[in-house]
Formats: structure tokens, sequence, C-alpha cells
């Protein structure tokens, strides 16, 4: 007896022996039933969908001696010619080979004549795209007026190449990729029917080597089954099909979420051993971790995912010890390796360092948490706390965080009616600001000059000997003019001198200047000090682990005002 291939074994001979087509059987039987059935039909499809086989079981259906009806009996004569390939009235015409107008010219002159056995004249013409455009011409003339006893079923992968006026004629069906527990379901059928031992890991290897083709997936058992006999070894099917073995995607996402750098090396040196392409592991990975993703955020899963069922269940386990947030961050980490494996000859490599990467990924607190946490923080605050002299303005954990004081600007004005008992160096500072008012460029020149003797009677300023400033003032106009001021800030007439001053400063009184800058150094000080102090701030630098980097004076503007008050 010679050996059947599986595929043409086990193809399906009725409308309830197609698998994943469920949609497409549902219409075509109603159709029947009620006795509407078009003339022409088109079915769409990738390739091993079962788009022929449905073909035929429906030339079946129509033409069944006990029909028709919405099986065939798949006993009469007309049923088993049909099986058989040899129907008198049931034509069936490869596209691909029969393309020129030649052909469709004979298939119209036999059109004419009435079917000699059965009810219709079936046409079933594969690959329908291929033919050529005057092939179409000479069809499209017949799907026009079509004798009552003809009926056409084409089948094609590629729809798009068929032309709109053959379309718009034609009831069409969409075939649907078979998803992959349906073919490893069926393939179980199968080998427990051969009597062959086979493992469901091994089964789902095959049925995802055929990617949604029923008939790839038979014909890739039919070779293991060719090259491993009655027992199939897990090990010999994945060495045969070149595939990836599904544990080591596990085993490297498991050693990825346990933050083990080790096992993460020692997977990709399993894959180099094993001889496998860096890159389609990579490849495979990205998958695995779509597969994680979807398990994570979908309540249905296996309607997205080609995943058998035991496979699904090592995925959800594997998901919940991973964040939302972990797996894309991973995602794009292989995403990118993946790119620059293309380009690189450093495949193992760049695979190692994605998976370092992806072992070492620091948990990050999501933005939602860190608003939460810190809106909750400024109610604390509102409730115990005085008014913040500072805002700490939220910054990404790595960044430096700035700390922003708000400075109240304060002007500094004369303190009303000067008096001689008050002290020389309030009152100096008093003078300057009068003159700097009255006379700018006076006042400018004695900010440099300190006050030895500041009274009614007697004003002494001194400068250092031969200095700008010195001899500014020693011009007449100057001290003219300085002594005028004078009489006027103190309603009293007191005898204005210069000193000239050599070497050490210490002791002598401040210039205006000087005091300015050691005010100015005293405030920032006080204001780093307020800022570093402020609750907010030293909380923001726990909640994130974070280091003051900078502290900087700002302008109060009139929101900030707000926010104090
Ligand atoms: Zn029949």
């Amino acid at each position: 007896m010679s050996y059947l291939v599986l595929a043409r074994k086990w193809r399906p001979q009725t409308f309830g022996d197609l698998i994943g087509q469920e949609h497409v059987c549902r219409t075509l039987q109603n159709a029947i039933e009620s006795g509407r059935v078009a003339h022409a039909f088109l079915f769409t499809g990738a390739r091993g969908v079962g788009k022929t086989s449905a073909a035929r079981i429906l030339a079946k259906a129509l033409q069944c001696e006990k029909g028709p009806a919405p099986e065939p009996c798949n006993e009469c004569p007309a049923c088993l010619e049909i099986t058989a390939g040899n129907s008198v009235d049931v034509f069936e015409i490869d596209g691909a080979s029969n393309t020129g107008v030649e052909d469709i010219r004979e298939l119209r002159e036999n059109i004419k004549y009435l079917p000699s056995r059965c009810r219709f004249k079936i046409f079933i013409i594969d690959e329908v795209h291929m033919l050529s455009t005057s092939a179409f011409n000479a069809l499209l003339k017949t799907l026009e007026e079509p004798p009552p006893h003809v009926k056409f079923i084409f089948a094609t992968t590629e729809p798009h190449k068929v032309p709109i006026t053959i379309l718009s004629r034609c009831q069409r069906f969409d075939f649907k990729r078979i998803p992959l527990p349906r073919i490893a379901q069926l393939l179980r059928t199968i080998v427990n029917e051969e009597k062959v031992t086979v493992s469901d890991a091994s089964l789902t290897a095959i049925a995802r080597k055929g990617d949604g083709s029923m008939r790839d997936s038979l014909s890739t058992l039919d070779q293991v089954l060719a090259f491993c006999g009655d027992a199939v070894a897990d090990d010999e099917v994945v060495a045969l099909l070149g595939v990836v073995d599904r544990r080591m995607l596990l085993e490297a996402s498991r050693a990825v979420f346990a933050r083990d750098c080790q096992a993460s090396l020692d997977i990709v040196a399993r894959v180099d051993s094993f001889g496998y392409n860096m890159r389609s592991f990579c490849q495979e990975l990205i998958d695995h971790f779509r597969n994680l993703i979807i398990v994570k955020v979908s309540v249905n899963p296996a309607e997205l995912l080609d995943l058998a069922e035991g496979e699904l269940e090592d995925v959800r386990a594997q998901a919940v010890t991973a964040t939302l947030d972990q797996l894309q961050r991973c995602q794009s980490i292989l995403l990118k390796a993946e790119t620059e494996m293309a380009l690189s000859g450093f495949t193992r490599f760049i695979l190692e360092m994605a998976l370092l990467k992806m072992c070492t990924l620091v948990p990050v607190v999501p933005v939602d948490e860190i608003i939460g946490r810190l809106k909750s923080l400024e109610n604390d605050l509102g409730k115990s706390v005085p008014a913040p002299a500072s805002r700490a303005p939220v910054s990404p954990p790595k960044a430096p965080l700035v700390a922003r004081a708000v400075e109240a600007s304060a002007a500094t004005v004369p303190s009303g009616k000067p008096s001689s008992s008050e002290p020389a160096q309030e009152g100096w500072s008093g003078f300057v600001a009068f003159v700097n008012r009255e006379k700018k460029s006076l006042g400018a020149i004695l900010e440099h000059g300190r006050p030895l003797q500041f009274t009614a009677h007697e004003v002494e300023i001194g400068f250092p000997a031969g200095s700008f400033h010195l001899t500014c003032m020693q011009d007449a106009d100057s001290l003219a003019a300085v002594t005028e001021l004078a009489a006027r800030y103190f309603k009293a007439k007191p005898a204005v001198r210069l000193s000239p001053l050599a070497g050490e400063n210490r002791g002598l009184p401040p210039t205006v200047q000087e005091k300015k800058s050691l005010e100015a150094a005293e405030r920032q000080q006080k204001l780093e000090e307020d800022a570093r102090k402020h609750p907010l701030v030293t909380a923001a630098v726990e909640i994130f682990d974070a280091k003051i980097g900078e502290i900087i004076a700002i302008e109060q503007d009139p929101d900030a005002k707000e926010e104090t008050d």
C-alpha cells in the first residue's frame, strides 16, 4: 500500500470537518438550504487554509444525489466521483497553468452544453488571479449572463489581483488563518489515529511552523514522522524544524525578571551552542515579550495570541512577575537590539548586552504615583506648616533637584530723620543713599569711602591714598557738593574732610560697597538654609533619594506671591 500524504488522507470531506472557517461554512449551508445559491463564488485567503477543500465540499453538496443538501452524503456516485476527482461535471482548473484566452474560450464552449449526469456544471478555478487580462475578459462575458446550469468557484491567495469587474459578480468569502490551538488539536487526533507518540510541545512546534496553514502543518508532520518514526522525541523535532525551543524563551524572560545576569548570559551561550541564529532568537524573544504584554493587558489574550493551551498558562504565570512598564522597556531594548543585529556582525554580543540591560533595569516609579505622593505631601504641609518660603519643582529622580528660593525684594530706604546720636555706620549708609538720589555720580564715589568720622559736626571720609576715588573727591566742585549735601542731610553745618588711607584697612569702618556684598552673601546663605530646611524640599529629597544640586534665588512674581499668601 502506497503512503498517502496526511494532507490528502485527512482532507475534510464535509463542512463540519473544515476547521477554522465556520463563518464561511455557515453562510454556504444557509444558502443551500434556502435555495439561494449564487452562480459565482470567490474564496480568498492564505495558502492551506481550506479554500479548495471548501470548493469541493460545496460542489458535492450541490451535486449530491440526496441534495442539494447542507452536507454531502459522501456515499452516492456523484459525491464519490468528486472526491476521487473524476466527475464529468465538475472541472478543476489551475489558473496558474491555464492562463490564456484559448483556455477560457474552450471553457465557454463547454458551458453551452448541459451537464451530463449531475445538476450543474461546476468550474473550480484555483489561483484565479493568474489568468491573463484577455482570459478575464472572456470569462466576464460568461459571468454577465450565466446559464442557470453553471456554477463558478474561484479561489485565490491574492484577491487584489482579480479585476473589479469579476469581483463584483462573485459572492466573496474570506478564509482566515487557522488558530494554532485548532491545528494542534487536529494534529493530536491524527497522531493518535496513526499510533505515533508525540508530546504536546512538539505538536505545537509543528503547528506553529505551519503558520496558520493546515496543509503546511500536515506536511511538516509528514516530514517529522518520516524522520522520527513512531516515537517522536522533542529534541529531534527542535533540531529537524530548526525552531527555537520555547522553554529557552521562558528561561530568558525568567532570568530577566529575577535580575539574574549570569543566567541570561548562560542562555545566550546555549543559543550559540545549539547553532541557532542569534537574530532569529532575538525575534522569537520579541514575540515572547509581545505575548507577555498582551497577557498582561488583555482580558481575552487567547484571541490575540498564537499560543497553545499549555503555553498560554506558562506565559500567564510569568507575566504576573513583571510590571507592564518593565515589559515595555524590555521590548524596546529587544527591538533596538534586533535592528542593530541586522547591521552588525557582533550579534551574540548585542544580544548579551540587551539581556544584561534588561536584567539591570532600574524600576521606575510611575508618574501618577509621584504626583499622588506630592499631592498628599502638599496637603499635609498645608495643615501644619506656615507659608513656604521656597518651592521645589517636580523633577526626575536622576536629575539634580533644583530648589528655587523665593526672595522677597526689600528696598533699602533711608530711615527717617537722622540724628547725631545714631551709630555712625547706620547714618553713613543713609547719607550715601541720600547722595545717590541727589547726585548719582557723587554717590557712586562715596560708596567706596570709609566714614572715619560721621557726626553733625564733623564728617571725615577715608579713601586709599592715590586712588581714583580720592582724586575725584579732592576736586573742589565735588568737595563743595558733598559739603552742601551733608549740610542738608544733617540740617547743620558739619566740617567735611578727606583723608588718604595707606595700607591695612583692618579696624576701619567698612565702605557701603563692602557692606552691600557682605549683606548679599549673608542673605544668600540664609535663603539656602531656609530652602534646605523647608519640609517640602526635605521630603522631596527623601522620596526621590535626591541631592540638592543648586539653590537659585528668583524674583518673586505675582503667582509665587499668591502661593505664599
Ligand atoms: Zn452524495
